[in-house]
Parts: structure tokens; C-alpha cells; sequence
């Protein structure tokens, strides 16, 4: 296992995702998703031009709430990362002029996706993050990524067999609305019609 610390280049992101509370949190679902379908497009541009061996099989995104664990999970089948695409996309977070910028957007919490901040979203409702990842590539091990919603986290391997990565998020206490079916139904409803990857929760479709 091995541990370090998010690298921020002004100060710990973790206050700044916490103003974000008091706007949209729900938009974590839409930006999460947004990831899994880009991670998925991406697994498809590289099979349609050649780059990938033999039949790139199932690609449908999942979300799965299991509200016994308390968790909800995002699952795609694309392409996944490796130990050191997680060091770099998801720690080493590029944040310039942080409270700035806060106070500029306070009041539009759609802008956070555009600077990257949205995979950190996901600690608006999660008290814990885990990434289990596999790339697609031949040979890639699979790592899991955990966090606590402080700059400490932590990467150890996985036996994941399948490419692709299930972000697994412990939601909080203040945020147990989204442990709820219809809740989430809402806002698949709201932020995720019309996407280019079938999104599957329960039995239905989007
Ligand atoms: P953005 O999507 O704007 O690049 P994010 O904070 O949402 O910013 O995500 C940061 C990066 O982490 C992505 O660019 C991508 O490289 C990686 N990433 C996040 N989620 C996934 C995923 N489900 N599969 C593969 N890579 C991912
Ligand atoms: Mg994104």
C-alpha cells in the first residue's frame, strides 16, 4: 500500500468543495456520470480506430445504491486508468487562485466542471471516495484509491477483472437523500438523459 498526500497548488481543495454545500451538491451525480461516459467514448474512439484487440464487449454505465452499506456506486466499462494516471489526474489537482475563484462562482455551481474540479464533487455527499480502477491497457493491474475528504489518501492494488472503474461513494449523513431510489431516479431524470452510453440503475435505462 502506499499513502500520500493531493497535491493543490495554492491550498487543501477540501474547504473550497465544502462552500460548494451550500449551493447544488446533486450536481456530483452529473459530473460523475459525465466522467464514466467520457471514460467510455474514449474506449470506443480507440476501438473504432483499431487500437484495441477483438470485441470491446459490454459499455453500459451503472449506478448502484446499496443502502445497507450506505454506498452509491458509479461503474463504467471504458477505459479505465492505471496506477500512474490516478497520480496524476485525480491527485494532482490544479487549482489556481482557489478562494478567488470561490467567491467569484459562489453562486453558480455549474462553473465547477469546467475547471476540473469535478471529480472532487463527489465529496459534497461522500464522507469517503473509492476509485477501483483497471485500464484497458495490456497488463495493467488494478488500484484502488481511497480518501476521506482530506489531502491524505491512499492507492493499493486491486484484482478487478474487468477494464474499467467503479467509484464507490460513502455518503454522509447530511446527504442520505441520495441513498434513496427516487432521488436518484430524479436527477438521472434531471442531468442524465440523452447520453451517448446507456445509463442503467435498477431496471430501467436512460
Ligand atoms: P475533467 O472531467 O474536467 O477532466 P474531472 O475532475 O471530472 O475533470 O476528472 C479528472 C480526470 O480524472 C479526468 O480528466 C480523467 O482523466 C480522470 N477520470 C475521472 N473519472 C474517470 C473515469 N470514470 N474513468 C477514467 N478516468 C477518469
Ligand atoms: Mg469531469
Amino acid at each position: 500500500m502506499h499513502k500520500g498526500s493531493i497535491s493543490v497548488q495554492t491550498e487543501n481543495i477540501f474547504p473550497i468543495i465544502k462552500k460548494f454545500l451550500y449551493s447544488d451538491h446533486e450536481i456530483f451525480l452529473r459530473e460523475l456520470v459525465s466522467n464514466a461516459v467520457d471514460a467510455t467514448t474514449k474506449l470506443k474512439t480507440l476501438s473504432g480506430k483499431g487500437l484495441i484487440k477483438g470485441d470491446i464487449g459490454e459499455t453500459a454505465i451503472e449506478i448502484l445504491l446499496d443502502e445497507e452499506a450506505k454506498t452509491l456506486t458509479i461503474r463504467d466499462r471504458g477505459i479505465g486508468m492505471t496506477a500512474d494516471e490516478v497520480e496524476k489526474y485525480l491527485n494532482q489537482v490544479a487549482f489556481s487562485s482557489a478562494t478567488e475563484f470561490v467567491e467569484k462562482y459562489k453562486d453558480d455551481a455549474s462553473i465547477i466542471g469546467h475547471f476540473g474540479l469535478g471529480f472532487y464533487s463527489a465529496f459534497m455527499v461522500a464522507s469517503k471516495v473509492e476509485v477501483r480502477t483497471l485500464s484497458y491497457q495490456d497488463g495493467a493491474k488494478g488500484v484502488t484509491w481511497a480518501c476521506e475528504g482530506n489531502p491524505e489518501y491512499t492507492l493499493e492494488d486491486n484484482d478487478k477483472d474487468f477494464r474499467g472503474t467503479d467509484v464507490i461513494l460513502h455518503i454522509n449523513e447530511e446527504s442520505k437523500e441520495f441513498l434513496g431510489n427516487s432521488r436518484i431516479e430524479q436527477l438521472l431524470d434531471k442531468y442524465c438523459k440523452f447520453l451517448p452510453v446507456p445509463i442503467q440503475f435498477g431496471t430501467r435505462t436512460e
